[in-house]
């Protein structure tokens, strides 16, 4: 394995594999069970004769609130044991000065999918992820890139930026990966006080009620306010937003023969939590 901490480094590391499958995985660091899985299905997609590239790079642009950016959890020697363990070929480490200008001033906004959700909740968030994920696959050029459906919002808006942009890049998405308890693996659990961390599974059981509730025909607005409702009742918990909308759109479900889905994000504390599921009617 090889790291990269400038752009000029990891165009030479790259070099010699242009031409081959490179999949690459882009990260902020602080590498999980779930980063980790990602990781082994990129390795498992470019093969033996393929290239690995993972990125570690907590993207400041993305961030909306100075303090969840400054409380971040960074852990880049453990970062490239966990890369090391799962095979990846190339690391890409930089630092926000090595990745931005300081006078850039293009931007890269989505306008449909990301005003929903998390996008209504935090501003510019979704224009900091286009924009770094755009970088990133300028530099690397890979033929595949994958993502979590923990961040199924990010993963939408992604797949539009690629079609709308015409960029020749596949797409892949991965299904959340969670702990024994249920709770999704996020680099932001490590934050949660243990009252916070021990209630936190409350959250994927109530979507599985929810997903439940759904199939057997309950409506929109009573599965959305019992999960509410659900959440709202752990100690110290705000709830953010819950919403069940199309899982393609990320707007309004208008059919409920397609695929819909439940997603939810909760301050746990100063921690904001988000997850979500799925949702088919079973009639
Ligand atoms: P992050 O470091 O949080 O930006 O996440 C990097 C990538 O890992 C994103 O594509 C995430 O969706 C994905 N990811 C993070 N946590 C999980 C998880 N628990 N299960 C599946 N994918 C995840």
């Amino acid at each position: 394995m090889q790291t990269a901490c400038t752009k000029d480094e990891l165009r030479t590391l790259l070099a010699p594999v242009r031409g081959k499958r490179i999949v690459l995985v882009p990260t902020m660091g602080a590498l999980h069970e779930g980063h980790a899985t990602l990781l082994r299905q990129a390795r498992a997609l470019a093969g033996a004769e393929g290239c690995v590239v993972a990125s570690v790079f907590l993207n400041p642009v993305q961030f909306d609130n100075a303090g969840d950016l400054a409380t971040y959890p960074q852990t880049p020697e453990a970062d490239l044991q966990t890369c090391l363990a799962c095979g990846v070929d190339v690391v890409f480490m930089p630092t926000p000065d090595i990745m931005y200008c300081p006078d850039r001033s293009i931007t890269l906004e989505e306008t449909h999918l990301s005003t929903v959700l998390c996008g209504a909740k935090r501003p510019g968030h979704f224009a900091g992820v286009c924009l770094v994920v755009n970088k990133l696959f300028n530099l690397v050029q890979p033929t595949d890139a994958i993502f979590g459906k923990k961040d199924y919002q990010q993963l939408a808006i992604l797949r539009r930026m690629v079609r709308d942009l015409d960029i020749p890049i596949t797409l892949h998405g991965a299904e959340i990966v969670r702990g024994e308890d249920g709770l999704a693996l996020s680099s932001r659990n490590v934050r949660l006080t243990p009252e916070h961390r021990a209630a936190a599974p409350g959250i994927r059981r109530a979507l599985l009620a929810a997903a439940e509730a759904y199939g057997a025909g309950a409506d929109i607005v009573s599965v959305c306010a019992d999960v509410q409702a659900a959440l709202s009742a752990i100690p110290g918990v705000v709830v953010d937003y819950v919403e069940l909308v199309d899982a393609e759109n990320l707007h309004a479900v208008t059919d409920e023969r397609r695929l819909a889905l439940l997603a939810v994000a909760a301050f746990f504390g100063e921690v904001r939590l988000i997850d979500n599921i799925e949702l088919s009617r079973n009639v």
